[in-house]
């Protein structure tokens, strides 16, 4: 894809320091659909109520660090993404709440607390940590784009892969003027990462399987650490999964309970 020119604004404003509030038990990023829906359904189309202004993601942001995101960057990225030109202009007033929106084809973007805890993930990894962003990322399920234009300022090279083509066109659309960092989307199965670009030193899946492909892990860089949501059996639902690599072995930890769209197979 090219970029063109900036389109977006990347204040990087201070954000108010603010007291931790308990952790989140269970995050649900992809409130059912039907709720989106009638939410959509509610929505009068924006009437410049100022959703460009920078102070409205910057608030976004500074609650999200209210509730006990601590990770700098990923505050600063999240203050800096106007998540309302991702999401059909109808709901661009819900922009910046803490929810998930429909974005077509019966997938959703993902709320930002959910979005900001997986990047903060991301973030604690040895070689993150070693070296203060996410090296070469590999992102399954670009749908609208949004986290793919938030990981592209806090990485060194993201690929972003979706397997709905409408969607995968979509983001191309949303991300045509992004200049920011060096972002490639692809249209394909995620399932199988993307072996010419790999390793990677971050993964971050927004789609949840049974189990983590093989691909996933084995494109994983040393030092390197993947986050995505899969199913467990006896946690009755979804859960967050962290892996790490070290020294060539896989460390692997369960957290959150969540709730994503499928994983799925194949394009279409
Ligand atoms: N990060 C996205 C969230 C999109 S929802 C955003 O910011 O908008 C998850 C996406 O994963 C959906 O678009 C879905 O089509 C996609 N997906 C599901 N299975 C996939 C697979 N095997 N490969 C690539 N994308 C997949």
């Amino acid at each position: 894809m090219t970029r063109p020119g900036p389109r977006f604004p990347v204040g990087l404003d201070r954000l108010k320091p603010a007291a931790r509030s308990p952790d989140t038990e269970v995050l649900r990023p992809q409130r059912p659909l039907h709720e989106a829906a009638r939410d959509a359904a509610r929505q009068q189309a924006p009437s410049g109520l100022g959703l460009d202004s920078p102070a409205v993601r910057e608030r976004m942001a500074a609650r999200l660090q209210a509730e006990g995101l601590r990770c700098e960057p990923v505050l600063r990225a999240l203050a800096s993404v106007p998540r309302h030109h991702f999401v059909d202009s109808a709901l661009a007033t819900q922009a910046y709440e803490d929810t998930a929106l429909p974005i077509g084809h019966g997938q959703t973007i993902s709320k930002p607390s959910v979005v900001g805890r997986m990047l903060e993930l991301l973030f604690a990894g040895d070689s993150a940590r070693a070296v203060g962003h996410l090296g070469r990322v590999l992102e399954i399920g670009t749908g609208c784009g949004y986290q793919a234009a938030l990981l592209s300022l806090l990485a060194r090279r993201v690929v972003s892969i979706e397997r709905l083509r409408p969607l995968h066109e979509k983001a191309c659309e949303n991300l045509a003027g992004w200049r920011e960092g060096d972002l490639r989307l692809l249209y394909g199965d995620g399932r199988a990462g993307h072996a010419p670009g790999a390793p990677f030193d971050s993964i971050i899946a927004a789609a949840g399987g049974e189990a983590l492909p093989d691909a996933w892990t084995a494109q994983l860089a040393e030092g390197g650490r993947l986050v995505a949501p899969m199913h467990d059996e006896r946690a009755g639902g979804q859960v967050l999964v962290v892996v790490d690599k070290r020294n060539g072995m896989l460390h692997r930890q369960q957290l959150d309970g969540v709730h994503f769209v499928p994983l799925k197979s194949g394009i279409a």
